[in-house]
């Protein structure tokens, strides 16, 4: 599911220097992070000191066949995916962002959002700046290429020392790629090596895939350059370190290591965790597929209580998806989702999903438990309540739409129509992802927002809200 009044990007980054079928790699890579953006995915190669792009609106496996790889010769590339706001210039919003600049042409892939970016865009344009896009990441692009540093590592860092927020960055160059990570380190971004060529992904399920191994974090506030030298490592801030624990929750593909950590290994030991902080009578234990696998997994391990697939996902729902004229119940979860009566009926059941957002897909998942004959249905989350909007890429919707800040725990539990209903503590479940408060960014639960705000940035909420 996807909420569409967002104004944030969810994306995902990838990278490989010096490389025979550089583009080809960039493909597969995109592929793996397909789950971090489904709504546009591009590629950009340097071939002979020119850069080629090619992006376009769909999924990657849509967006690029034989014919277009084609024409993204050369040893290096970079890709994106994005999933971001709904609006009227989506395609021109798709990454990589390509620019021409007396360093040479750039191509810059961003995976975050800033929160000073206005500031830095009115400033910009009020000297004269012409801005080809509405997405936050130009920003960065422009304040590269007006720096006067002597060399572009040195241009990217005094461009970052203006900007704020989360960025993990690949930035395609003349002189290979640049990968940066902000001083937060709030996005994951990491390194690897393929048959000696360096590489950079969002994720490490990317060089699973590309047979690369893994080699270590950007570090936040590092800059590693990609070239046949391998891998040249600036320091452009000092590291605050905190890196975002919703990735481990929900938007990280469970078979990677994120920040260092296994996604799956964090995943059970919430489930592990909400088992021992909100205990149930039932008979099954039933994830929501896919995000409550692991954490269910980790529930019945610790209760003792049975796991079963008591729900069966549709993989094949796509975006373009189109639903029928007359109403039929429940009809957005059934597409994706549809209960198994002979694991649910006459049983009690724990119901383990990995968050509760605005509170429709519970509510609905529920009465479809119930209806396929499950006698109590006992919600249990792997994460606490989710009370405040994203600002560094995430997308949430506002404050106004996230049930658990408006309602109580119990009323929460009375919409969804749940016999019982347990959220993870904020103490569980760092716990289980090994960091303390000050060195994770828990803001969507706990408001300790770890890059301060702007007004302006929090006024999109307003707006929003407004509307
Ligand atoms: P809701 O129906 O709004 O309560 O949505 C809850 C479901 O959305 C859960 O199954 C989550 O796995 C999923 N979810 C949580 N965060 C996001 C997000 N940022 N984008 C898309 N889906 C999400």
């Amino acid at each position: 599911m996807a909420y569409r009044g967002g104004f944030s990007d969810e994306c995902g980054v990838f990278g490989v220097a010096d490389s025979d079928d550089a583009a080809n790699l960039a493909y597969l890579g995109l592929y793996a992070l397909q789950h971090r953006g489904q709504e546009s995915a591009g590629i950009a190669s340097l071939d002979g000191g020119e850069i080629h792009v090619e992006r376009e609106m769909g999924y990657v496996a849509d967006v690029f066949d034989e014919a277009r790889l084609s024409r993204l010769p050369g040893r290096t590339a970079i890709g994106h995916v994005r999933y971001s706001t709904a609006g009227a210039s989506l395609l021109a919003n798709a990454q990589p962002i390509v620019f021409a600049t007396g360093r040479g042409p750039l191509g810059l892939a961003h995976n975050g959002n800033l929160v000073n970016a206005r500031e830095i865009r009115t400033a910009l344009e009020g000297k004269g700046a012409l801005f080809t896009t509405t997405s936050d990441s130009e920003v960065i692009l422009h304040l590269i290429a007006r720096s006067g540093a002597p060399t572009l590592a040195g241009a990217i860092a005094e461009a970052l020392s203006e900007v704020r927020g989360a960025y993990s960055l690949v930035i395609l160059s003349r002189d290979g790629i640049f990968a940066v990570r902000d001083p937060n380190g709030i996005r994951p971004l990491t390194l690897g090596i393929r048959e000696g060529s360096p590489v950079v992904a969002s994720e490490t399920c990317a060089f699973d895939l590309i047979g690369a191994s893994y080699e270590r974090d950007v570090e936040p506030g590092e800059i590693v350059q990609l070239s046949h030298d391998g891998f040249t490592s600036h320091r452009f801030a000092f590291p605050i370190s905190t890196p975002c624990v919703f990735e481990h929750v929900y938007f990280a593909r469970p078979d990677s290591r994120v920040f260092g950590r296994s996604v799956a290994a964090s995943r059970q030991g919430f489930g592990r965790r909400l088992a021992r902080e909100h205990p149930a009578r039932a008979d099954v234990v039933v994830p929501v597929p896919d995000s409550g696998m692991y954490a269910a997994l980790g529930f019945a391990e610790e209760s003792g209580i049975p796991f079963a697939l008591g729900l069966v996902r549709n993989h094949y729902v796509g975006r373009t998806f189109i639903e029928p004229k007359q109403a039929i119940r429940h009809f957005g979860v059934k597409v994706k989702l549809n209960p198994v009566r002979e694991v649910v009926e006459g049983k009690r059941v724990v119901l383990v999903d990995d968050s509760i957002v605005r509170g429709t897909t519970s509510r609905k998942i529920v009465k479809m438990l119930r209806e396929a004959g499950a006698r109590e249905v006992h919600v249990r989350v792997s994460s606490p309540p989710t009370m405040n909007s994203c600002h560094y890429g995430i997308d949430t919707p506002t404050r106004g739409e996230l049930i658990a800040a408006n309602q109580s725990v119990d009323e929460i539990r009375r919409f969804i129509d749940a016999d019982s209903l347990g959220y993870l503590s904020v103490e569980g479940m760092l716990e289980a992802f090994g960091r303390p408060q000050q060195a994770t960014c828990t803001a969507c639960f706990t408001g300790l927002y770890p890059v301060e705000v702007e007004e302006e940035e929090r006024e999109k909420e307003h707006a929003l809200d407004a509307k």
